[in-house]
């Protein structure tokens, strides 16, 4: 072989050397794709991929204010979700202040597009996940400052796993009751503590304690889980919780130390913060490609629970659309976080 051949042959073997495992290097973080858009993407409701693993499209927001709610910490810009899940919210305000509650302090549903998020949660991607504050809503409007600044209540006494009965009402109960209630809403996850204290206290109809599924965290608020709304094929579905009131030894476990043992081994990376767009559903790239409807005014919901100009324009989204049979509850193996003191849901 001529020295020529010789050189051109190692040249192609660094050139290949050098692009082997280059595009993952130059392909952006996901997070830092999705957590760049300020409104959604204008075209009918769809959600792709997993509660922890996808996008979704025509999100519409929840507005800073209704009758029944405040939103808190505007500036992480995460009052959006798929229609049936902002509607949800709306209902669940306007039932709940009929069962006593004051309102809801709305936390973190989802970024305008979904996907994964800079910061916080590992799930809230496909705008089916909102988190509503333990703590009631007060009857003074408060300013986007105080929105920033105020802290929830932790339900807990301090340093325990159990609820502070002086801080638990029935009142709190009801709004979970409430929202059990509909078909839409497949699990929600509360502190085991809160778990235990409803498993010891709710009389008569107990069914929706199924739905009720202890988590780490979750003692300063509630998260709230829709199912796969119809016309979403490609929204993956949770597995349905074991039947019953999961008030048994699944719910003991918590009160062992095993779930609140640091991690064994060297810490894993988050999965947000290596998540490419390759490892999101490819319709993720069209969601982020897609056109903004003219203003966040277009697609916000207000308090009359009516859908905002362009989604109306939309495809209507069924009411009660979840199938009952179908409820997807329990965790997927692959979604359990690794054992720590309180991992990000
Ligand atoms: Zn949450």
């Amino acid at each position: 072989m001529r020295l020529s051949h010789l050189v051109r042959l190692g040249a192609a073997c660094l050139a290949f050397a050098l692009s082997w495992g280059e595009p993952a290097k130059a392909e952006p973080l996901a997070k830092d794709l999705f957590g760049a858009k300020r409104l959604p993407a204008a075209t009918p409701p769809a959600v792709y991929g997993f509660y922890s693993k996808g996008c979704f499209s025509g999100g519409i927001a929840i507005a800073a204010d209704g009758p029944h709610w405040q939103a808190m910490r505007l500036s992480r810009n995460r009052r959006w979700g798929h229609p049936e899940l902002v509607r949800l919210i709306e209902k669940l305000s306007r039932e709940a202040a009929q069962d006593g509650w004051p309102g809801l302090l709305v936390g973190d549903l989802s970024q305008p597009r979904g996907g994964p998020m800079l910061s916080g949660h590992a799930s809230h991607q496909i705008g089916l996940d909102a988190d509503i504050w333990f703590t009631p809503m007060p009857v003074k409007r408060m300013s986007v400052a105080e929105r920033e600044r105020v802290s929830a209540v932790s339900m807990l006494r301090d340093n325990s796993l159990y609820v502070d009965d002086r801080k638990w009402t029935s009142a709190h109960e009801a709004v979970l009751r409430r929202a059990a209630s509909y078909p839409e809403v497949e699990r929600i996850l509360v502190h085991p503590g809160i778990k235990k204290k409803l498993c010891d206290t709710v009389r008569g109809e107990r069914s929706w304690l199924r739905k009720v599924r202890p988590f780490w965290g979750h003692d300063y608020h509630f998260h709230l889980r829709i199912g796969c709304p119809d016309g979403s094929p490609g929204c993956t579905p949770q597995t349905p919780p074991p039947p019953g009131e999961g008030c048994d030894s699944s719910l003991a476990w918590w009160f062992t130390e095993e779930p609140w043992k640091p991690a064994a081994g060297p810490a894993k990376p988050r999965a947000r913060d290596v998540m490419r767009m390759s490892a999101l559903p490819t319709a993720c790239q069209a969601v982020l490609d897609a056109p903004s409807p003219p203003s966040e005014a277009t697609v916000t919901l207000t308090g009359s629970g009516a859908l905002p100009a362009i989604a109306a324009t939309m495809p209507p989204v069924p009411a009660g659309s979840v199938d009952p049979a179908s409820y997807l509850l329990s965790l997927q193996p692959e979604q359990l976080p690794v054992p720590s003191p309180r991992p990000a849901h």
